[in-house]
Order: structure tokens, then sequence, then C-alpha cells
């Protein structure tokens, strides 16, 4: 997960400060000295680092007291208004044209994801806008890429204009608009050639198919496992093009985080998107100031309550919920609760967005075993309905047969039994406890 080394050391360092009732200038220096190693070790650009230490003591020190804060959540408050500020500020949007089709041109150097960002983004605007996008194969050079573009084509049922590789990309991009527009496409996303390196003729050829295509939005889509190379790129493609928007792949990867926190301060030009897997919806908005909450150990509600939203089905939860109230809740339903929280995402990442989730004891090192829970689905699965409904009939021969036509053992059908009545047990106390306080239990 990027960002954790950088998350660990300043929440070390914001957990010296928090419930501080004064703050002397020693402490602001002491806490500044901490947060600056913490952002080079993550790989933040220097003088990115050095202008945000400065503002950050500056404001620090001389800060407006608010009451209902102590001095020490001051201090994080400006550390976590600044860590946004630095990422960009407000959340960016995608740009509509006033004449559809939209163009959105996408560059980048070979290997950083451009091929896939360009099939996410149009996967995105398809499922979360309501839009009719079209792929455009223009990337020329890189003998798989007009087939790869393709097939993300097939594969997200979206139509890829393509001449193949001997006709110039700014004639494809000319023709490609065209088409666009006849077949009444409102967005068209090109996929430009990328190179090893920056040079010359790469850049002359992006300039020509920009002045011809006049798109609405040029992203670049940098790797942000290459750190401040990362940010050396974005610096050069601004120089040279003009860019309204930069989309940072392989954030789900071992990255330290760095270019996320210094692509704007250097280039001016905000991260809209990030990638976060290989997979055609691994890809989400960049909201500064919900990174900047992760980061400081604050969690990120926000984003965990949308993926909620998208993936639980309301009616559903709320027969759930009555299921467990009443106490009929069977193996199918805890199947079905399962279904739908897997289908937010990996387990990790939406424990990481848990406020502190990253101090709890216990919870820090959990490595969720998606296994496990794959174990768990395939037993469920082996019951018959009946046994789903009524756990109380699975017998000794019956357990057998569901552990072998889910290739798992008897021990482990038994403790997923013993599992599930402790639940039952459990929601039948808080139940009572909930009706003896007429109120509905609080979580603690
Ligand atoms: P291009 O040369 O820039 O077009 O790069 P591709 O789109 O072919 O991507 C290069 C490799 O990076 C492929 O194996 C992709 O699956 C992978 N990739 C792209 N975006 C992400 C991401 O956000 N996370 C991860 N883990 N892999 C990615």
């Amino acid at each position: 997960m990027a960002f954790e080394g950088l998350a660990d050391r300043l929440q070390n360092t914001i957990q010296k400060i928090r419930g501080k009732g004064k703050v002397t200038e020693a402490d602001v220096k002491e806490m500044m000295r901490e947060v600056r190693l913490a952002l080079l070790e993550a790989d933040v650009n220097f003088k990115v680092v050095k202008d945000f230490v400065k503002k950050v003591s500056e404001r620090s020190i001389g800060q407006e007291v608010m009451k209902s804060l102590t001095p020490g959540q001051q201090v994080i408050k400006v550390v976590q208004e600044e860590l946004t500020e630095l990422m960009g500020g407000e959340q960016s949007k995608i740009a509509v044209a006033k004449r559809p089709p939209t163009v959105i041109m996408m560059v980048g150097l070979q290997g950083a994801g451009k091929t896939t960002t360009t099939g996410k983004l149009a996967n995105l605007l398809r499922k979360k806008h309501n839009r009719n996008p079209m792929l455009v194969a223009a990337d020329i050079y890189r003998p798989a890429a007009i087939k790869q573009l393709e097939t993300l084509g097939k594969q997200l049922n979206m139509p890829v204009f393509s001449l193949g590789d001997k006709i110039s990309p700014v004639e494809i991009a000319k023709q490609a608009i065209q088409k666009a527009k006849d077949d009444h496409h409102d967005y068209v996303l090109i996929d430009t050639a990328g190179r090893l390196h920056i040079d010359e003729a790469l850049m002359d050829e992006l300039k020509q198919v920009k002045e011809i295509a006049n798109p609405d939005e040029i992203f670049l889509v940098v790797d942000a496992m290459t750190g401040q190379d990362a940010v050396n790129v974005a610096e050069s493609f601004n120089d040279l093009l003009g860019l309204t928007g930069v989309v940072l792949t392989k954030l789900d990867g071992d990255t330290r985080g760095g270019a996320a926190l210094s692509v704007k301060a250097v280039t001016n030009t905000p991260i809209k998107f990030v990638g976060l897997g290989e997979k055609m919806d691994a890809i989400e908005p960049f909201h500064p100031e919900r990174m900047a909450s992760r980061i400081l150990g604050m969690g990120d509600v926000l984003t965990l309550i949308e993926k909620a939203q998208a993936s639980v089905d309301e009616d559903k939860a709320k027969e759930l919920e009555q299921k467990m109230r009443s106490m009929s809740f069977t193996f199918e339903d805890f199947l079905e609760q399962l279904t739908q929280v897997r289908n937010m995402g990996p387990l990790d990442e939406i424990l990481n967005m848990l406020p502190g989730a990253n101090k709890m004891k216990g919870l820090k090192n959990v490595q969720v075993d998606e296994k496990q829970i794959s174990h768990v689905e395939a037993i469920i699965q082996s019951m018959t309905k009946q046994e789903k409904i009524n756990p109380d009939i699975i017998n000794a021969s019956r357990k057998k047969r569901i552990a072998k036509g889910s290739g798992r053992s008897v021990q482990e059908v038994n403790r997923l039994l013993k599992q599930f009545e402790d639940m039952k047990k459990m929601m039948k106390q808080m139940t009572s406890m909930s009706k003896g306080k007429k109120k509905g239990f609080k979580f603690p």
C-alpha cells in the first residue's frame, strides 16, 4: 500500500503533539524536523518539502487560537490542510466540451499504464457518468498496443477506432474525431504513442496530434512506482504539451508515494485520477483532502461510504438487518453479506480507510486472507438449502459431505458452524440489549 512508511512516521510524530495543551516553538520545530525527514524518505521532491515545512511552521507558530481544538490538534489540522493543498486542493473534474465530442488525449511513456488507463477512464465515463465514449488506437509504434486496446474494447463492449500501424497518428486522430461525430459519441479517448524516453520526434508528433485533435484534456499517465522520475517526466510533458491533468498509476503497488505529493507542486498540474490495479474498475478520482486524511491516519470514511453505496444494495442491506434483528439470519444471508463486502474491493484496502486503523493493535499487521474467505464461501455453497436455513440438522455425515464438496476439511466445516453459532449468540445479546435500552445499540 502506498504511503505506508510516510503514514507511519507522520502518525508517530502527530501522536507526540496531539494531546498537548500548550505547543511551544521548540515543539513545532521538533515536529517539523520529523515531518521533513518523513517526507524526504517518502521520496517527495526536496524543494517541495522545504516549502511545505516552512508553510506549516509559520502557520503553526503564529496560529489563530480555536476554542474547539487543543493547540496540538491545531498543528495537526494545519498539517492536514497544507498536505491537501500540496496535492492540489479542491478535487478536479473531467472537462465537458461545449460541442461534443469531448476529446481526451492520453500521453505517457511506455509501460506507464497508458493503454490500460485509457480503457479504465472510458469505462468510468460510461458507468459513472452515463457517457458513450469511443477509444482511438493511435499508438502505432508499440507492436501490441493497438491489439491491446482492441481487446480492452471488446472486453468493455466499446468501439475502438483503428487504422492499423501504417497510417500516421495525426491522420488517425483526425478521422477518429469525424467518426465519433458521425456516430454520436460524446467522448473520444486517444491512446497516443509512448516511448521509453522522452525524445524530440515523439514530442513533435504529439504536438501535431494535439493541434489536429484540439483536445479538451491532455492527461499524462505516470507510474507512481518510478518516484521522482514520474515528477520529472510530468514536468517535461507539461512544458512541451501543456497538460490538464495527471493520472498516477500503480498506487496499489509498493510505492513510497512521493510522486503523488510532488506532482502538483512541481508541475502545477493536478492529479485527477489514480490507478489502483490492473482491472478495468481499478481507478479512482483523486481527492487530495481524503488522501491527506488517510496519510495522517484520520481514515478515509468518505471513500468507504461511497464504496459501500456503490456495491451494497440498500434494500438488501435493510432486509439483512431485519433478519439479524429477528434472528432469522441464515447461512444464505451470511453468504450474501460476504459477497457484498467483497464487492467493495480488497479487504485490507478497506481496513486502511478506517480512522486509526494503522494504529489499532492487532489490525495493523492483519493480513486479510482472501483465500480464507473463498474457503468459507465454498463451504456454504456446498450446503443444501435446508442446511443453510437450519444448520442444526448438519450431522456428522452431512459434515463429511460438505467438506468433500467444498474441498475443505471437516474441522474447517466445524469451525465455520461454531463461528456462525457464536455470531448468532452475539446478535441475540445485542438485540436484547438494544431492546432493553429501547434506543438501539451504539457502536463503541
Ligand atoms: P502503456 O505502455 O503505457 O500503454 O502501458 P500498459 O497499459 O500496457 O500497462 C503496462 C502494465 O502496467 C500492464 O501490465 C498493466 O496491467 C499494468 N498497470 C497499468 N495500470 C496499473 C495500475 O494502476 N496498477 C497495477 N498494479 N498495474 C497497472
